[in-house]
């Protein structure tokens, strides 16, 4: 693995920690956008993290800074990607959007570029074709706050390259990831594919009141001696987003469990301001 370069293409929620984290690492990163004032919200979430990185490992102001200096914006991505060995993806979860951006993406880069997405339902394979160089592309999943929550989910489509995916996974350890290889494509990579399913069942032992809350996250921990149960793991991860995976699945099924607890959601939860840790309040009180 040769990479020295990297771009991180969206500056967001995502693409903030991920360029962040790989500068402190020690890359050199460009940063892209659309326009200045996604750039300056971006210096501001940057901002954020170089408080967190101080206070979670003990960085002194110099290592901050020095990462912070490897740091560079711009709002053109031909400039951005112009000596780019590597182009990280975290621009919004929208088909359309990722479509043109790759189009656009693969006209401007140079040959040596290779593409990795950061999406986290949308499979690459949609976007290999537009890429014009399917097999310098594959998908490099992180999990929210990277500096601690470090997965790196490396995934293949049937098209990437065996070295490409191969570096994907030295390039994950050197910013300090897990790397997490997955051979085939898999819609919600590996965490995903557990969770869903996982909090899908307990909510449904709820809504058909089997059992209550409490009961629920007590059987799994004690005898699993796992140190969260599912509704407190819905807590974290945000009834909002648990609402929205509920009304997803009863619009498609059409199954009453799936509506009942989708409106369940909403009227306890959502509607009482109840969204979770982030809120101080969701299925527990914080
Ligand atoms: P976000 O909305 O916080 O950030 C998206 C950024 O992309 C914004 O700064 C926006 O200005 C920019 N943008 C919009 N259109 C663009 C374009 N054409 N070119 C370049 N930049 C553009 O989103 P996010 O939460 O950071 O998510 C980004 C990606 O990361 C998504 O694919 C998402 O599935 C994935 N992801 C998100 C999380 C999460 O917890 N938020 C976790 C893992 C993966």
């Amino acid at each position: 693995m040769d990479y020295k370069k990297i771009t991180v293409a969206g500056s967001g929620v995502l693409g903030s920690q991920i360029a962040y984290q790989t500068a402190f690492k020690g890359f050199d990163v460009v940063i892209y956008d659309i326009n200045e004032e996604a750039i300056e919200k971006s210096k501001q979430r940057l901002a954020k993290l170089m408080k967190n990185y101080r206070k979670d490992f003990g960085s002194s102001e110099a290592e901050v800074e020095a990462a912070y200096g490897r740091l560079s914006f711009k709002t053109n991505l031909a400039e951005a990607v112009s000596d780019a060995d590597l182009m990280i993806e975290a621009i919004p979860e929208v088909t359309d959007i990722k479509m043109a951006f790759y189009k656009e993406l693969g006209n401007a880069a140079p040959e040596k570029t290779v593409f990795a997405t950061n999406s986290s339902t949308l499979l690459p394979s949609q976007f290999a074709e537009a890429t014009g160089r399917p097999e310098k592309f594959l998908a490099l999943h992180f999990a929210n706050t990277i500096r601690i929550n470090n997965t790196a989910e490396i995934m293949k489509h049937p098209g990437t390259a065996d070295a490409v995916f191969e570096d994907m996974i030295e390039f994950a350890e050197a910013i300090g990831m897990v790397p997490l290889p997955l051979h085939k494509e898999q819609p919600g990579y590996i965490l995903n594919s557990l969770l869903v399913p996982f909090l899908e069942a307990a909510e449904l032992l709820l809504v058909k009141e089997v059992a209550d809350i409490e009961t629920v996250d007590k059987t799994w921990m004690i005898a699993t001696g796992a140190p969260l149960g599912p509704f407190a793991i819905l807590d974290v991860v945000g009834i909002n987003t648990a609402h929205n995976i509920v009304q997803a699945k009863a619009a498609a099924t059409g199954k009453a469990e799936f509506v009942k607890l989708a409106n369940m959601l909403k009227t306890e939860y959502l509607d009482k301001g109840k969204l979770g840790r982030e809120t101080g309040e969701g299925f527990y009180s914080y």
